[in-house]
Parts: structure tokens; C-alpha cells; sequence
């Protein structure tokens, strides 16, 4: 089932707790540990935790009791990209850059791979923003290394993901002052957690839910949607709205974007959002063979987007390849409705509301996409590497 679940083809998943627990034991390494928002709509299901039982909280517990020095929630960094992404599609909008095309998201390392091997010369409408991943790698081996006082090197960043091709992503430098290393030093699917919190024989009923640390400590709902299919459009769409308009739009106003089922429109979900005069059309596809049906509609003609979101696994990263496997069951929108009820119930709506983004622009980036936001949080998509 991994097989066709994973659509790097990786039919073995390098397992990488072994380096984890070195690390850890390491007195010379700060190890810093995010967690993915997919990863919390599926560890519960392996440990008898009920869906609200098995919160991020518990997760924040786990990597405490394991050792880890400090542990932060990818939906910061999910905010963060699309501070990033929704800046970079106003700009390449408004200057007529797709016209023919459109700008698609970059964060998902199947779907890259995918691209540049068989649409190769569509890669430069590839997003220039990294991944959530990369970006909280780059932020703490950075912003964070300063903060703490410490040289980039003293930094282990892990990260906790429902794919297995994150771990080819993760290769990606980091290129700051003297430092060249990579954002990322580790990566540990869902399943990997699963075995470490055995091999510790921590008692799943035990776990408390914990806060992750400051200063990257507010996520949205926009940034927990970024593990479902459409998610990363509609936390988008949000922002990009409000970089509009100069105010927010309901925060169910793109609802049109979520997909509930596999086989729903060849899994592509389409909204058109109006601002004024300004009207910006999106889709949000799962799956690389509904994906490549999607582009060869674009390349015939006959359907216009403006921005589209790919995601290679059916149902968008709660689905992704690093999940628990249950045979014969398919669970990504079971997983994905998780998210969305997170997000209903989120106290913050809007990725341009995260205080601690703001903070992080103001202490460190100064705003989106600005010279060092794209020395360190932006790549160059290649179209053969
Ligand atoms: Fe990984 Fe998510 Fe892409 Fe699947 S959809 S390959 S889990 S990033």
C-alpha cells in the first residue's frame, strides 16, 4: 500500500530515528524538533487515542520526554510560506508574468519531482517559496541560532512529516554568512514517531498537552489546513485577499477549494475569487494522475487558472506516504475533515495575523519577499536537479 501511496516510488523509507536518538545524546546539539499539521490528524489512530485525544499538544510531550531542547509546530512556518507565496503571486499577477500560465505551489517535493521530469519546461511557474519544512529549518538556524547565541552548527533541526519524499527535500542548502549545511538534519515520518514513542515505552494515556516554545509559537488555522488538499489555496486565498482589499474576507470564503472524496471532479476543486476588478482563478488538485490531466487541460487550452495548487498524494499530505497504514482503508479525508475542524475552532484564521510571523518580520525579514526572505526562505527551481 506504501507503494502507491508514496508517489516518490520509494518503496523503502530510510529510516532516520537512529541519527534522532544520536543527537539527542549529543550534549553539543541543540536539538530542535517542528511537527507537520498532517501528523496530528493520524498518530492517534496506532496508539487507541481518540481523534480528541491525539492532539499536537501530546506530540510537543512526546518530543520533551524523548530530549528534545525545543519543539515548535510547522503550521508557524505553514503561515510563513504563505506570507512568502501569497506576496509572490500578487507580484507576478500584477505584472502580467501569467498571462499564459499559472503560478503553482511548491511545497510539495512529489509534485516538484513530478514537474521537472515530465513537464519540465513549466518550472519556472513553479512558486519560488520553499516548503514550511525548509523554511523552519532556514528560520532556526538563523533567526533562532541568534537568538539562542549559538553558531548554525550547534543547531539539529528534525522534523516530524507525513512523507516520505521529505526526506530527499530536506537535502536542499542553506546557504547564511560562513554556515552552508541544510535546513533540515533530520526527518522522521509519522510511522518513525510511532516507533520511537515505543522503543521509549511512553504510555500513550500519560501524555499532557503541551505548548511548543516561543519565539515561533502561534500557528493559524490557515497554516493547520496546509496538510489537506486545497489547504494551502485557501490559507492563500485568505491572505491574498486581505493584501488586496485591506481587509479580511469571511474565513470560509473559499471553501470551494476543500474536497471531501477521491474521485470528486478528477480531484481538482476550483474557485474564483473577485476583488473590485481583479478576478483570480484557482484550482487545487491531489493525486499525480488527476494532476497531469489537470495540466494537459492548461497546455490545450482549455482551462485558465491563475494559481494552482498540486499536491502528489490523494487527499494532500494526510494521506502522504509516511502515515500509518491501515490495509484496505483509506483515511486521508477522514484525516483531512480533522484539520478543518481544527481550523473552524482556531482562535486565529488569517497566516497575515500570526503575531509571532509579524514579529519575525519585524526582528528579521523585514517583509515578505524581501532580500533576505529570498536568500533564505526562496530557491531556484532547476528544471533538471
Ligand atoms: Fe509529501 Fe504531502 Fe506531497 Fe504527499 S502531498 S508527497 S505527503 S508533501
Amino acid at each position: 500500500q506504501c507503494i502507491t501511496h508514496c508517489p516518490t516510488g520509494a518503496l523503502t523509507e530510510r529510516d532516520e530515528t537512529e541519527k534522532v536518538w544520536n543527537a539527542i545524546a549529543d550534549p553539543e546539539k541543540i536539538v530542535v524538533v517542528q511537527i507537520a499539521p498532517a501528523v496530528r490528524a493520524a498518530w492517534g489512530e496506532e496508539l487507541g487515542l481518540s481523534r480528541e485525544e491525539a492532539t499536537v499538544g501530546k506530540i510537543i510531550d512526546v518530543w520533551r520526554r524523548l530530549g528534545a531542547d525545543y519543539v515548535f509546530d510547522t503550521s508557524f512556518s505553514a503561515d510563513l510560506t504563505i506570507m512568502e507565496e501569497g506576496t509572490e503571486f500578487l507580484q507576478r499577477f500584477t505584472s502580467g508574468e501569467l498571462k499564459d500560465r499559472p503560478m503553482f505551489t511548491s511545497c510539495c517535493p512529489g509534485w516538484i519531482r513530478f514537474i521537472k521530469s515530465q513537464y519540465p519546461h513549466l518550472v519556472k511557474y513553479l512558486s519560488s517559496a520553499k516548503s514550511p519544512q525548509q523554511m523552519f529549518g532556514a528560520v532556526m538556524k538563523t533567526y533562532f541560532a541568534e537568538k539562542l547565541g549559538v553558531s548554525p552548527e550547534k543547531i539539529y533541526t528534525v522534523s516530524v512529516m507525513p512523507c516520505v519524499a521529505k526526506k530527499s527535500e530536506r537535502e536542499m542548502d542553506l546557504y547564511h554568512g560562513e554556515y552552508v549545511g541544510h535546513d533540515v538534519d533530520a526527518v522522521v515520518t509519522t510511522r518513525e514517531l510511532l516507533r520511537m514513542i515505543r522503543a521509549a515505552h511512553i504510555e500513550p494515556s500519560t501524555l499532557m498537552d503541551q505548548e511548543s516554545d516561543r519565539p515561533m509559537q502561534e500557528g493559524t488555522g490557515a497554516g493547520v489546513i496546509f496538510g489537506a488538499t486545497g489547504g494551502v489555496m485557501e490559507a492563500a486565498l485568505r491572505t491574498a485577499y486581505y493584501l488586496l482589499k485591506g481587509e479580511n474576507p469571511p474565513a470560509d470564503a473559499f471553501q470551494a477549494v476543500r474536497s471531501t472524496g477521491f474521485n470528486e471532479h478528477q480531484g481538482v476543486q476550483e474557485a474564483v475569487f473577485q476583488v473590485d476588478d481583479v478576478t483570480v482563478r484557482t484550482a487545487a488538485v491531489s493525486g499525480l494522475g488527476n494532476a497531469r490531466a489537470l495540466i494537459d487541460k492548461i497546455e490545450r487550452g482549455e482551462a485558465q487558472y491563475d494559481f494552482v495548487e498540486v499536491m502528489a498524494c490523494p487527499g494532500g499530505c494526510v494521506g502522504g506516504g509516511g502515515q500509518p497504514i491501515h490495509d484496505g482503508e483509506e483515511l486521508a479525508f477522514e484525516r483531512g475533515k480533522n484539520l478543518y475542524y481544527l481550523d473552524k475552532n482556531a482562535d486565529i484564521r488569517y497566516s497575515h495575523e500570526n503575531q509571532d510571523v509579524q514579529k519575525l518580520y519585524e526582528e528579521y525579514f523585514e517583509k515578505p519577499n524581501s532580500h533576505k526572505s529570498h536568500m533564505l526562505l526562496h530557491t531556484e527551481h532547476m528544471k533538471n536537479k
